[in-house]
């Protein structure tokens, strides 16, 4: 199909510098929790964005010496030559297919902790470190020598960065972990040198690192400024700040790249952030320069995107989430296929894979960072096997998922869902506050299936053992789900504690299905520590409920950090008037009140309510899978029969379709036995060992 011609300026080459990007596609740097430990796992993630037509990609934040290292967080490191091998690897996969390549290089300064160097951090202002985590470690100030050492090892990244293949270097200064936008901020910088004090003296070691990186590089390689639009606070770097820097520096970088303050407000999930939620902080800029500008926005929609560059607000359309949720996603519009875009959900379980240092997944791209790892592919599935037929149980994202892909390797594939609706667990949180993107999962995967001749779904049918048996299936997946449940047991309490019946207890599934209290007093006991315990708070409000937020931990919905929720999520309850209880859980439920007890103390206080909401685990239902089990079904010719998804285990959304895929492409495969399911590269030992005397 024709792409349509409103996309055509999206197909429009544009220069930066020196070089020339095919396309305003432009995936900004984004981590993905492999970094230097995977290298071949994140060459093979980019080589899937080359494939699917992005036109500019960058490597996530690169650190370019021991001094400034942002461990448990596992990024690039562009230390000495010994980087240079899958530096290069990297550069070559990100311009397999026409792409520039892009790195993009970082000193922490006052972000990084160097808990794994153990070198002193050096920052424009020395203080204790500013990340995530309360390390308790300071940064010395850097004096004049130190900013002089810090321009020697730049150069040395540009000149490394060079010889790596790359065409873009991105200098970073957002979202405050770059030591750039420390330079600038009168909250980081409060230095008296010739470094600090006016917006001059503040913007000069930008200027002479810009400058630093074309001598190095001849003028061969373009440079980027990646700067936050908007730091908050009295001393913040803000907006307006930000335009009269660039009307000083007009011309300074190639491309000028922007992102919203902290990474929490850049990367917001679709349940605080809408699409192209950055907008009115970018607009007008591009008046100030004559250089391309990109912005990001977690934009799926190519029309957004259209819009974007012909309101003059950007040249480039910048993603991170956009391109891990759908690497094809340039290709899809320019071929006519917009229908086919794996739209991102914006729940930042990607961003959870960094922040937990483990490898990054994401929801809707069951194939993540699984290319190289499991040989997975975002859009082409491997050939089916010899067996003909499946049948799968349940459409929720697990049965969604491995229908889709099972469907995609060529099997003939039934799907039966005891509902009138796909979707299941997203079918009905897509109904909740600030949730309906996550409809998204099921949109997508019922989209793909529909036209598919050799898929059939049946709804409304509920499956026994029996039908199982006879359905004719060669491979048979239950994906039937879980349930909340309604006896408070999860982390606290691993049995059920006492509850006197005559108290209304619900459950999230109760909420989903319509039965709320209304106007009551109800104290929401949250041991699942996600975002549902704050969704159904805010539910509760909406009904005219007074609400007390319970929770045994330190902080409400404490996961959230992982997915940069967190402080928004408490902001929003306090806003709404949900009174927090913290480090409280029930002791016992009566007719007329909770008993509270302190997990530090056990001291027990009396919590007078009408209702009580359990957001504590949830029960696989997996008693169909049990019953077909104790049958013999090998007897009725079905090869395997296989519990996925929640019904298997309880977990986010991206843990089910995970299974449904893996589930997919395990059919009709050899026996791994005891083999590792996925290839890892193991660090080189050093030739012998020997001490030092
Ligand atoms: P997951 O997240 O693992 O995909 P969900 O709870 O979202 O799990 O989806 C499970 C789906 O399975 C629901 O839509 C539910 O209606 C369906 N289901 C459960 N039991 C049966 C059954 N016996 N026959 C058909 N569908 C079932
Ligand atoms: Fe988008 Fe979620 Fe995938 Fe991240 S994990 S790219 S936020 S769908």
């Amino acid at each position: 199909m024709p792409r349509d011609p409103r996309h055509d300026i999206l197909f429009t080459p544009l220069q930066i510098g020196p070089k020339t990007a095919k396309n305003r596609f432009y995936q900004v740097p984004h981590c993905n929790g492999g970094g230097y430990r995977d290298p071949s796992a994140v060459v093979e993630m980019r080589r899937t964005k080359a494939e699917g037509g992005w036109g500019v990609i960058f490597t996530e934040q690169t650190e370019i010496h021991p001094t400034s290292e942002i461990t448990p967080f596992i990024e690039q490191h562009l230390w000495d030559d010994r980087d240079l091998p899958a530096l290069a690897r990297m550069a070559e996969a990100m311009k397999s297919h026409g792409a520039l390549a892009g790195i993009q290089l970082a000193y922490s300064g006052i972000n990084g902790p160097n808990l794994y160097s153990r070198e002193v951090p050096l920052a424009v202002t020395g203080g204790p470190i500013l990340t995530f985590t309360s390390d308790p470690v300071q940064a010395r100030t850097m004096d004049g020598e130190d900013i002089r050492n810090l321009r020697r090892w730049f150069r040395n990244a540009f000149r490394r960065s060079q010889q790596a293949g790359f065409d873009l270097i991105c200098l970073y200064g957002a979202h405050g972990f770059g030591i750039l936008q420390h330079f600038l901020s009168r909250a980081t910088n409060q230095r008296t040198d010739d470094y600090g004090g006016s917006l001059a003296n503040r913007s000069r070691f930008l200027r002479e690192i810009v400058e630093d990186a074309r001598e190095t590089t001849k003028g061969e390689l373009a440079v980027s400024l990646r700067m936050s639009l908007h730091e908050a606070g009295p001393y913040g770097f803000s907006n307006a700040e930000l335009r009269d820097f660039i009307a000083m520096h007009a011309e300074l970088p190639d491309l000028w790249d922007f992102a919203h303050g902290t990474w929490e407000n850049c990367s917001g999930t679709s349940r605080f952030t809408p699409e192209g939620g950055q907008e009115d902080l970018v607009r007008g800029i591009k008046d100030l320069t004559s250089k391309p500008v990109v912005g990001v926005g977690r934009f799926t929609s190519p029309d957004a995107m259209v819009r974007q560059i012909r309101a003059g607000v950007l040249d480039f359309i910048g993603a991170a989430r956009p391109s891990i949720a759908d690497p094809f996603l340039p290709l899809k519009v320019e071929q006519g296929r917009t229908e086919d875009i794996r739209e991102c959900i914006g729940c930042n379980i990607c961003v959870s894979g960094d922040m937990t240092g483990a490898i990054s997944r994401c929801t809707q791209n069951t194939a993540f960072m699984e290319e190289w790892r499991k040989g997975w592919h975002p859009e082409r599935a491997r050939p089916k096997g010899e067996s003909g037929s499946v049948l799968i149980v349940g459409a929720g994202p697990a049965g969604l998922e491995a229908a889709l892909q099972a469907a995609r390797r060529g099997y003939r594939v039934t799907l039966a869902e005891a509902t009138g609706t796909l979707g299941g667990r997203v079918a009905r949180e897509r109904a909740l506050p600030g949730l309906s993107a996550w409809g998204r999962v099921a949109d997508y995967r019922t989209g793909q299936l529909a036209p598919l001749p050799n898929v059939e779904i049946y709804r409304d049918s509920r499956m026994t053992p029996e039908d199982l048996l006879a359905a004719g299936a060669d491979h048979i997946a239950l994906a039937t789900g879980a349930t909340w449940r309604r006896d408070a047991v999860a982390r606290r309490h691993l049995h059920p504690i006492p509850t006197d019946p005559a108290m209304p207890l619900y459950t999230p599934d109760d909420l989903m299905a319509g039965r709320i209290p209304e106007g009551r007093t109800v104290a929401l006991y949250d041991d699942d520590h996600f975002y549902m315990g704050s969704v159904l708070a805010e539910r509760l409000v909406r009904s005219g409920n007074r609400v007390h937020f319970v929770t045994p931990a330190v902080k409400v919905a404490e996961w959230t950090d992982n997915t940069l929720e967190q402080a928004t999520i408490m902001r929003r309850l306090l806003e709404i008037g949900v009174e927090v209880h913290l480090s409280k859980g029930p002791e016992t439920i009566g007719a007329t009140e909770m008993t509270l007890g302190c997990v530090w103390t056990g001291r027990q206080t009396a919590l007078p309510v009408e209702a009580v909401v359990l957001v504590t685990s949830r029960q696989p239902d997996d008693q169909l899978y049990q019953a077909t089990k104790a049958l013999d079904w090998r007897a009725a010719g079905i090869r395997s029969l296989t519990l996925i998804g929640d019904a298997a285990a309880p977990g986010p959304i991206a843990w089910a379709t995970y299974a449904g895929r893996s589930w997919a492409e395990g059919l009709d495969m050899p026996d791994r036995g005891d083999t590792l399911p996925f290839r890892r590269e193991i660090a080189a030992l050093a030739p012998g060992l020997s001490l030092l005397p």
